[in-house]
């Protein structure tokens, strides 16, 4: 591929640098574009959908390119890595003018983007972390354990987790990564890519070498600035390799310019309620079964204000916790909001305000932040005294908040004094901020009074009315006439260039003081930026306090945020205690709840669930379309929901701490795997039966759909003895065999079913549970009201008159 490249100087240039970036884009910046060429050009040119052309159409060997425009680079980038592509940006790094040899500008990779290290917010989702990470094996004697270290540099985050193999996927899910960094031979490791497969595109392989211990702890010790890594904290050797391969790949990727990551933490793991990815996509939490979509738990509950906010909701909805104690805390300070309407608006309104402070500061003090971004600051910084009228007596959680909302007084107002509005005046520090800018900015107002009155005495001395005083990078300041006016020019006048539309000229008096403008320009420039980045070191000297004031005012939102949710959809504060007892009154859908409430459908009905340690067990039968799968995954989103500190869409709840929610439907086709929808079925549900435990909270759907009607009864009826006699977990089981009645010599055991009137040979459904066991299946209503012809709706009512009775199988059974 570079053969081709080498024929001129700038392309041999592009060959060299493209060679050592084989796995990205390479964007080449040729004057105020970035060009792309050959592979790199026909992806980009289909990704971004921009034209095709060619370098050196006309030769024999002509060069695919594309280019887009440097100053709108970022969208384009975006794209390519949402697209899951790398892009390495290639700049001039010295002056075309300030050159003096040969050959092409000097050109390097300034920076590596790729999806898990961006730092831009266009390039970011504000509601959620951009994790990079790395996986590494660690075995321990017969078992293996797998550590993985993560970083949002975005936030500087960074956090390490250990996992047995089986609960790998899990975590994953819970931190849905941007990237992850894997060593070769892991990689071809059988189980791993099969485990990754949700995250292909995000997989970076990296040679074995790069995990070595020596290097890693080399590279730790050297990121942070400490003698050993023992500095960091008690980690063992995978745990350092895992930290310092990530801290290796960002050095790498950001190349020129550091940045800082808070030092590593174990990130506590032993309390989260655990969710396997089946459960969690079954629930519906960030997507639903057709994929990203409005209908989710995640948006139906997320109403906070702010970014870092949004962020918080998204973790604690990743990872709900087993911690009464956390789970008490943050339920009180809904209460507390719900209980404070008025605080509760004052506090929105006033966080509304508050740009996403946590990545705003990371770039400043990263000095990789738009000067723009100190004002951003600034009005943040600015909201926060107003939000103490709101927390005079605020609850527990919250309070660690209190000292931070007048900590940055100071500091704010320096930066009122220093910066200037955007389009106040020139550059962004107010002139009077500093003397010596004040006499920069002097200098130059002055200058331009000075050209003004250049210009008039010029025009009167030479008589052209047109003669104008002008600007242009290439030659700078001016004198300019029309070309019919040339003869009436005074000899003094020193002629530049002639044109058609007009005559350049230069005076020593113009020179002079266009030197002066110029330089006064310069140096109030180079002097704004020595302030801008005095203003980065003292940020650095807060950065660790404004990230905690942004936690902190995270946990606000969030609290209020959950209070609105309540009030909103008449929430109830859910009792958590250690028991193992499941019971709701009045309980709802939240999410189906929401779409009718926005919909002005139908209103939902409420219903109860009871499950104690002695009857743990709920059997669900009723037709298709009665309700049941609503039923089962209402109730274990209430018990997810209570585990995520939030009030439930209930009238009352009191729930026992659950360890594990599991959920399986029957017949739910995975092809992705290349089973049959059997055998997915029933390794799920092994999974339920080898795991869960008497805290579990486990919900079956139709489980035994997926084989002939005899195969299936046996199994879900074996199932079911198993679990109430060995596990005894709190479990809803729906189903459409109603020969499980015969299970009711089992005092676990209740039996539900639901509401449902016949009327003029239509079937009403009520969605209203009552104890008992459904006797029909009403299939054929179903199907007419799906809109099969009558025809067919009445031949099969025929038919059914005509079948065995089903009870036979039964006996056969008993
Ligand atoms: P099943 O699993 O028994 O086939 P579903 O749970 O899929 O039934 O529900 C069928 C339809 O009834 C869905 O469109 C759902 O929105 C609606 N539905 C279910 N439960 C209720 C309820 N409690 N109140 C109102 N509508 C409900």
């Amino acid at each position: 591929m570079t053969v081709v490249l080498k024929e001129t100087p700038i392309m041999a240039q592009y060959g060299k640098i493209k060679a050592q970036y084989p796995d990205c884009l390479v964007f080449f910046r040729l004057g105020d574009f970035y060009e792309l060429f050959d592979e790199d050009a026909k992806i980009a040119s289909k990704v971004l959908q921009i034209v095709l052309t060619a370098r050196h159409k006309n030769s024999s060997t002509p060069v695919p390119m594309c280019g887009v425009p440097a100053h709108a680079s970022d969208t384009y980038i975006a794209k390519l890595v949402k697209a899951g592509y790398k892009v390495a940006v290639c700049e001039q790094l010295e002056d075309e003018e300030s050159k003096d040899v040969k050959g092409p500008i000097h050109r390097d990779v300034v920076r590596v983007i790729t999806p898990g290290t961006l730092t831009e917010d266009t390039l970011l989702d504000a509601k959620e972390n951009n994790f990079l990470i790395s996986l590494v094996r660690c075995d321990v004697a017969k078992s293996s354990v797998y550590v993985l270290a993560y970083v949002d540099i975005s936030t500087g985050d960074f956090f390490i987790q250990s996992h047995p193999l089986a609960e790998l996927e899990e975590a994953l899910y819970a931190l849905n990564p941007k990237e992850i960094l894997i060593s070769e031979p892991l990689w071809k490791n059988d189980s791993i890519p099969f485990l990754l497969k949700s995250w292909k595109h995000a997989v970076t392989i990296l040679p074995e070498s790069r995990f070595e211990i020596e290097g890693c702890e080399h590279r730790l010790s050297m990121f942070f600035q400490v003698e050993s890594t023992q500095g960091l904290g008690s980690f063992s050797k995978a745990e350092i390799c895992a930290a310092g391969v990530v801290v290796d790949y960002v050095v790498l990727t950001q190349k020129r310019q550091t940045l800082k990551l808070n030092r590593p933490k174990h990130h506590r793991q032993d309390h989260w309620v655990r969710l396997d990815a089946f459960t969690r996509k079954n629930l519906e939490i960030f997507e639903t079964f057709s994929g990203p979509n409005q209908h989710t738990l995640a948006r139906m509950m997320d109403r906070t204000v702010t970014a870092f906010g949004a962020r918080l909701l998204t973790h604690r909805l990743q990872h709900p916790t087993q911690d009464l104690e956390i789970l008490n805390k943050r339920l009180d300070s809904v209460a507390y909001f719900l209980q404070h309407d008025e605080n509760r608006a004052g506090i929105q309104a006033l966080l509304k305000n508050i740009p996403d402070l946590e990545r705003i500061v990371t770039r400043l003090v990263n000095a990789r932040g738009h000067p723009k971004e100190w004002l951003s600051l600034r009005q943040g910084l600015g909201v926060l005294p107003h939000l103490e009228c709101f927390l005079e007596s605020c609850p527990q959680e919250i309070l660690p908040l209190i000292p931070h909302l007048t900590y940055y007084n100071d500091f704010y107002e320096t930066l009122c004094c220093a910066f200037q509005e955007e389009g106040g005046g020139d550059g962004w520090i107010k002139p009077q901020y500093s003397r010596e800018l004040e006499a920069l900015h002097h200098i130059h107002q002055n200058a331009a009074q000075i050209l003004e009155a250049l210009q008039r005495r010029y025009i009167e001395i030479t008589g052209i009315n047109s003669l104008k005083i002008k600007y242009n990078r290439i030659i700078g300041h001016y004198i300019e006439i029309p070309p019919h006016s040339i003869s009436k020019m005074p000899f003094e006048f020193t002629l530049k260039q002639t044109l058609t539309t007009g005559a350049r000229y230069t005076t020593g008096e113009l020179c002079d003081v266009a030197a002066q403008l110029e330089t006064a320009a310069q140096k109030a420039q180079i002097l704004e930026e020595e302030i801008i980045q005095n203003f980065s070191k003292s940020l650095s000297q807060i950065h660790e306090n404004l990230k905690q004031a942004c936690e902190f005012l995270g946990i606000l939102d969030v609290s209020v945020a959950l209070a609105e949710l309540a009030h909103q959809h008449h929430y109830t504060r859910p009792h958590l205690d250690h028991s193992t007892v499941f019971q709701v009154e009045g309980a709802r859908h939240p999410v189906i709840e929401w779409v009718f409430f926005h919909q002005n459908q139908k209103k939902f009905i409420a219903n109860h669930c009871e499950l104690t340690q002695e009857q743990p067990l709920w059997m669900m039968t009723g037709p298709n379309m009665a309700g049941k799968s609503t039923f089962l995954r209402q109730n274990a989103l209430i018990a997810f929901m209570a585990h995520v500190g939030s009030f439930v869409p209930a009238k009352f709840a009191k729930i026992g701490c659950v360890d594990r929610i599991f959920t399986r439907v029957g017949a739910n086709d995975d092809l992705a795997r290349g089973q049959s929808t059997f055998m997915v079925e029933m390794l799920e549900t092994a999974c339920i039966l080898n795991q869960a435990t008497k805290r579990s909270f486990v919900i079956l759907d139709e489980v035994g759909r997926g084989t002939s009607t005899r195969d299936g009864l046996a199994l879900a009826w074996a199932c079911v003895e198993y679990m109430v006699k060995h596990l005894k977990c709190r479990t809803l089981f729906s189903t459409h065999y109603h020969e499980l009645a015969a299970l009711s010599y089992l005092p676990e055991l209740r039996f539900f079913t639901f509401k449902i009137t016949e009327w003029n040979e239509q079937i009403i459904f009520f969605h209203e549970i009552t104890e008992g066991i459904s006797d029909q299946s009403y299939g054929v209503h179903v199907a007419r009201l799906a809109g099969i012809p009558e025809a067919i709706i009445s031949r099969a009512q025929d038919l059914l008159q005509q079948f065995p009775e089903q009870k036979l199988f039964l006996r056969n059974q008993s």
